[in-house]
């Protein structure tokens, strides 16, 4: 009706009416924010020595674009300060959907998340985020040095500090390479670094920040074997002191976890290791013979 009769102070009142609106949008989203500052003031921050003691408590869940689908249902796990668990399960099982969870992307429908006993969202979801590092299959590297992509995140930290988070990633060798160290440009501008080694810059960056939890996205995309090697080096090196969870794709990382939760449609259908679930002769068998196994790498790592 603002255009009968046309012309552009019609046009100028309907962008008035959205700016308004658009207006009350951010003041909402900053009363939303209030409101978790005010709900987290005066709980405990986590402790961050040696990882983070984590339990899902009876945890439904569902995207809100798809309030019907149930991702998560009923769902329990208990993961100990400093433990490595190895989340497997075919496609769609809802795996990411914990990582999305765990860094509050997302709140729980019903039953609670608990971080060392405090609710998760009873902490500050800001703080929160600083002490998780996520590390996806797509690894991020922004253009800048190498240097600067490592300290992102911890932007005081001495060279030394910098070297030796490299070394843990299994990242030292590739770095003495580049042409100017530390001080190489890579990303879009600069060197081009490959899949692996993002990934493991990406765990430098972790490591260096020295965040409680690691939520690691393993790649499914093959990297050549010298590549997985260090991959699996880097991850090995990082799970000390601090609470890991992978969603794994290859044996090897699932071997070295200290438990594999097994799920399917938003539940852990089994839980054990290697040996155990494949004596089992379940879901968990039938995914490493489908998916995740390399069967000669197996062979060779059961000899
Ligand atoms: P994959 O191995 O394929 O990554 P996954 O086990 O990580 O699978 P999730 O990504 O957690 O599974 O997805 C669980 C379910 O939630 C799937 O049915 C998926 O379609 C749905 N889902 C995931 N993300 C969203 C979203 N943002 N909005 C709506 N539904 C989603």
């Amino acid at each position: 009706a603002a255009f009968v009769g046309g012309g552009f102070a019609a046009l100028s009142e309907v962008l008035g009416e959205f700016q308004r609106a658009a207006g009350a949008a951010e003041r909402l989203v900053e009363l939303l924010n209030l409101n978790t500052m005010i709900r987290s003031r005066g709980l405990p921050s986590p402790q961050q020595q040696g990882g983070f003691h984590i339990e899902f408590n009876h945890v439904d869940f569902a995207y809100p674009s798809a309030p019907d689908k149930s991702v998560l249902s009923d769902f329990n796990l208990t993961i100990r300060r400093g433990e490595t668990v190895a989340v497997v399960g075919p496609s769609g099982a809802g795996k990411s959907t914990l990582f999305n969870l765990l860094l509050r992307w997302y709140d729980v429908r019903s039953g609670q998340i608990l971080i060392e006993n405090t609710p998760l969202e009873h902490l500050d979801v800001t703080g929160w985020r600083e002490h998780c590092a996520y590390v996806s299959q797509e690894a991020v590297v922004f253009s800048g040095t190498l240097g600067d992509n490592v300290r992102y995140g911890k932007p005081q930290a001495s060279e030394a500090d910098v070297l030796q988070a490299l070394t843990d990633a299994a990242a030292i060798q590739f770095v003495t390479r580049l042409p100017e160290g530390l001080n190489t440009s890579v990303g879009e501008k600069g060197v081009r670094l490959s899949g692996g080694e993002r990934q493991r810059v990406s765990i430098a960056r972790a490591i260096l920040r020295n965040a409680g939890l690691l939520l690691l996205d393993e790649a499914t995309a093959s990297l050549d074997a010298e590549s997985e090697r260090l991959v699996q080096l880097a991850i090995e090196q990082s799970r000390h002191g601090r609470t890991t969870l992978i969603i794994a794709h290859r044996l090897a990382t699932v071997m070295a976890a200290d438990r594999i939760v097994v799920m399917n449609e938003g539940q852990i259908v089994e839980m054990g290791t290697h040996r155990e679930l494949m004596a089992r002769q379940g879901l968990y068998a039938k995914l490493a013979s489908l998916q995740f196994i390399d069967q000669k790498a197996e062979k060779h790592l059961l000899a």
